[in-house]
């Protein structure tokens, strides 16, 4: 069942000031001319749905996600091709996860279908913002949120789903690939048996916002985090997932837990390793043993992965004791081989042979 969404178009900028914002786009900061949304009630359900002009909220200063961060959101990314067509990557395998995520918030679920509508309709009308640089993308959040105006703990009655689209370059900055720095802090955990860690939600995101303080006032541009219990156990950074390749081909990368988020694009690349012929363990993996196989030059290659961050390799990882610079900062060939074959997937430059791109327009 697809509902029709009501589409009301607002003048929006000119096409001399979208083209001077799309000369630059950096990474989330400007937004296109509209937004999708849907409201929903325990009465009614899922309801309005439609695509409106880019504006302010109005909330009740009670409103329940100011006070009791109820919220979830998904990070996903549409992507220009040559011929003129956008395309998205994997949008499902989002809308799912989403689903997952409002459950564990106490938040209504939103069918898939109403989650892809919502994002095509808006790329389809905000098309001539899908930047066409290299490296650029249409980046989309959605994003779900609790406004029932009422300071008593339950979980909301009404609550508002939106989409924004952001033009977007590179999320490191710099052009081509950035390796980056990762401090591992032993202060702060992310998440916990039993909490939020495998939900997409800001509230993970505000507990990890000192985190990322630490990591910057100590050189690094990410903060790694161990697990909750036993302090050793890796298991993911701030917002992206984390992969150690060794000198003889082999990578491994934390299984998942409750603890982990499931990234869209940890998924992919377990698949482009395998196609590749490469193989890939997914177990428990000690910061310990990261340190020691890099200094002794086991790991030769680290990376993050994330829709946001795509596939970037990691220069070093740092905590208190000290420093293990992994190859001499220098990006290794299995990261970058990986990062081509996925970009040339996103970018229609290589066949799509998972039926992970789907045409928008
Ligand atoms: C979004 C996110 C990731 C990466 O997930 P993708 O689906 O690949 O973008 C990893 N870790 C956390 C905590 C995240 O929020």
């Amino acid at each position: 069942m697809t509902t029709t969404f009501t589409i009301e178009q607002a003048t929006g900028r000119s096409a001399q000031e979208r083209e001077a914002l799309l000369a630059a786009p950096g990474f989330g900061t400007i937004f296109s001319d509209h937004m999708s949304r849907i409201d929903w009630t325990a009465d009614g359900g899922w309801h309005d749905h439609r695509v409106v002009g880019y504006a302010p909220f109005a909330l009740d200063p009670a409103s329940a996600v100011f006070h009791y961060a109820q919220e979830a959101f998904e990070g996903l990314k549409a992507y220009a091709h040559a011929d003129g067509s956008v395309w998205r990557f994997r949008a499902d395998v989002n809308a799912e996860r989403f689903q997952r995520s409002c459950r564990r918030l106490g938040l209504p679920e939103l069918p898939v279908e109403d989650f892809l509508a919502s994002v095509d309709e808006l790329v389809t009308l905000d098309q001539a913002w899908v930047p066409r640089g290299e490296e650029q993308s249409l980046y989309l959040r959605p994003f779900m949120f609790a406004r029932t105006a009422a300071l008593a703990v339950k979980p909301s009655t009404q609550v508002t789903y939106a989409v924004i689209a952001s033009p977007s370059g590179a999320y490191f900055g710099g052009s081509g690939v950035v390796p980056v720095d990762i401090w591992f802090t032993r202060s702060y955990s992310r998440s916990a048996p039993g909490g939020t860690g495998f939900a997409k939600c800001g509230g993970n995101y505000a507990a990890s916002m000192v985190a990322q303080q630490e990591a910057e006032a100590n050189g690094c541009s990410q903060v790694g985090f161990v697990d909750a219990t036993e302090h050793q156990w890796v298991e993911e950074l701030g917002g992206m997932n984390l992969f150690a390749v060794s000198a003889d081909g082999e990578l491994v990368t934390p299984q998942l837990s409750e603890t982990i988020l499931e990234g869209v694009t940890r998924g992919a690349v377990l698949t482009l390793v395998e196609d590749a012929g490469l193989s890939v363990t997914e177990r428990r993996v000690s910061l310990d043993e990261l340190y020691e196989g890099i200094d002794s030059g086991h790991f030769t290659e680290l990376f993050a992965c994330g829709t946001a961050a795509v596939i970037t390799p990691v220069a070093s990882l740092k905590d208190e004791d000290g420093q293990h610079v992994v190859s001499g900062r220098e990006p290794g060939a299995t990261t970058l081989a990986l990062r081509q074959q996925l970009t040339d997937i996103q970018y229609g430059l290589a066949e799509d042979r998972h039926g992970w791109m789907h045409r928008i327009v």
